[in-house]
C-alpha cells in the first residue's frame, strides 16, 4: 500500500515530483487542478462548474466530494499520490474517512525560494506551455514548442504569490502536526535539483 500526500509551499516542486513518483511507483498522481479540469466526470463536478464559472473559490465540500469519487476508482485501491491535497485541516479529516494515508512527504523550501521560483515562471502566450525553474526555453523569451512569446504567468505576480504563501502557512502547514503522531511525516529539502529531491523521496519510500 502506498497512499501518499505531498505537501509544501507553492513552488516547492510537488507537481514535478508527483509525476516522477507516479511513473516509478505506478501510482496515479492526483491534484486538485486535475479534478477541476475533469469536473465533468464527477457528480460534484456540476457544482464545481458553477463556482469556476463565477471565478469564485470552490468550497471544501465540493473538492472533497470530487476527490472521494476519484479515490473510489479502481486504480486508486492500493496506490495514489495526492499533489497539493489536503490543503486544510478540514479536508484532511474528511480524507481520513475514505483513505488511510501512510506517507506524508513535505518538500521544504523557504519563502524566498518559493517567491523567486514562482516569479521566474513564464507562460507561452500562444500554447500555454510553462517555463521556469529547471525548465528554460532554448531561446530566451521564445517557446520551444511553438515559437510563441513568453510572458509572466498572470497569477504569479508578487502580491498574489505572497498571498498564496500566507495561505499555506496559515492553513496548510498545520497538517504536518496533524499527521505527525502517526509517524508518517518525512521532510525532504525541496531547494535541491528535481533529480536530487526525487532520489531523496525514493529512499524514503523504498525504505518503508
Ligand atoms: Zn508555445
Amino acid at each position: 500500500m502506498l497512499k501518499i500526500v505531498l505537501i509544501g509551499l507553492p513552488g516547492c516542486g510537488k507537481g514535478t515530483q508527483a509525476r516522477m513518483m507516479s511513473e516509478r511507483y505506478e501510482a496515479p498522481a492526483i491534484s486538485a487542478g486535475d479534478l477541476f479540469r475533469n469536473a465533468g466526470k464527477y457528480d460534484y463536478g456540476e457544482e464545481a462548474r458553477k463556482y469556476i464559472k463565477k471565478g469564485d473559490l470552490i468550497p471544501d465540500w465540493i473538492t472533497v466530494g470530487m476527490l472521494k469519487e476519484r479515490l473510489a476508482d479502481t486504480d486508486c485501491t492500493t496506490r495514489f499520490i495526492l499533489d497539493g491535497f489536503p490543503r486544510t485541516l478540514n479536508q484532511a479529516q474528511e480524507l481520513n474517512d475514505v483513505a488511510d494515508i501512510n506517507v506524508v512527504i513535505e518538500l521544504r523550501i523557504d519563502d524566498n525560494t518559493a517567491l523567486e521560483r514562482l516569479l521566474s515562471k513564464l507562460r507561452c502566450k500562444k500554447c500555454g506551455a510553462i517555463y521556469g525553474g529547471e525548465i528554460n526555453p532554448k531561446e530566451k523569451g521564445k517557446c520551444d514548442k511553438c515559437g510563441g512569446e513568453l510572458i509572466k504567468k498572470a497569477d504569479d505576480k508578487e502580491e498574489a504569490i505572497k498571498e498564496r504563501l500566507y495561505v499555506y502557512h496559515r492553513y496548510t502547514e498545520v497538517l504536518l502536526d496533524y499527521y505527525k503522531p502517526r509517524e508518517i511525516v518525512f521532510t525532504v529539502d525541496g531547494s535541491k535539483k528535481p533529480e536530487e529531491v526525487f532520489t531523496a523521496i525514493c529512499e524514503i519510500i523504498d525504505g518503508l
